[in-house]
């Protein structure tokens, strides 16, 4: 109780009456039963999933207009995880706010996004709806990400894991940061950042391969041209 009214009572000067009635209705919102009793109660007196709903609860305690939640299910089992999915839905419907998600998970991307943007090395390499980026992959990186991940409606499909390791971002290359794992990779990926494309009013993609030259680039000294 203490915690969640804590940003009521600095961002917003509410009585204290005020703030234990918002905090109620918080808890409430994101689905924890018995919130009378609960606003006394530590945080070792809680389930992990029920601990990350109040961390959401906190998040939202002062009506942001975004929420960002990093990584909000990785520790969580998956039934919790698939609840704490839904909640996010159900507070999205009922408040209005905007979600960025971070995950590393495409299956909960899958699951639970409109918009998607697929980033490298703190770049986007590319963004597009949920269809664009799932069913029209076209970054190197976006294909390799799908190929390695199980799919239940491809029996027996080999899982095809992207070689090699990310750069080292205290010296990142001056060109495309995929360069070193990518199967495509020109000459011109290790010279120049590539520019964004678009391919729709959804979907923008920055890969040199998106470029018209790119059909008529040769083979020269194991890179494309
Ligand atoms: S820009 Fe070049 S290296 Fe980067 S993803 Fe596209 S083809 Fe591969």
């Amino acid at each position: 109780g203490d915690q969640l009214g804590e940003a009521l009572l600095r961002h917003k000067k509410m009585s204290k009456k005020a703030v234990r009635e918002e905090v109620l209705s918080m808890l409430s919102l994101v689905g924890i039963p018995d919130p009378k009793e609960r606003l006394k109660q530590y945080p070792h007196q809680f389930s992990g999933g029920m601990r990350q709903r109040i961390v959401i609860a906190m998040a939202l305690i002062c009506e942001p207009d975004i929420l960002i939640a990093d990584e909000p299910t990785t520790a969580l089992d998956v039934t919790i995880q698939a609840q704490i999915l839904e909640l996010f839905k159900e507070i999205q419907r009922k408040t209005n706010v905007s979600v960025i998600l971070i995950t590393h998970d495409l299956g909960v991307v899958a699951q639970v996004a409109d918009r998607v943007a697929v980033m490298y090395a703190g770049k986007i390499a590319e963004i597009g709806t949920r269809k664009d980026i799932f069913y029209q992959p076209q970054h190197p990186y976006t294909k390799g990400l799908l190929n390695s991940v199980p799919r239940l409606d491809l029996d027996g499909a080999e899982l095809i894991p992207i070689d090699g390791t990310p750069p080292d971002l205290f010296s990142p290359p001056p060109g495309c940061p995929f360069a070193a794992r990518c199967p495509n990779r020109m000459i011109v990926c290790d010279r120049v950042y590539p520019g964004q494309t678009i391919r729709s009013d959804t979907h923008t993609v920055n890969c040199w391969l998106q470029d018209q030259r790119a059909e008529h680039a040769v083979l020269s000294g194991g890179a494309k041209d």
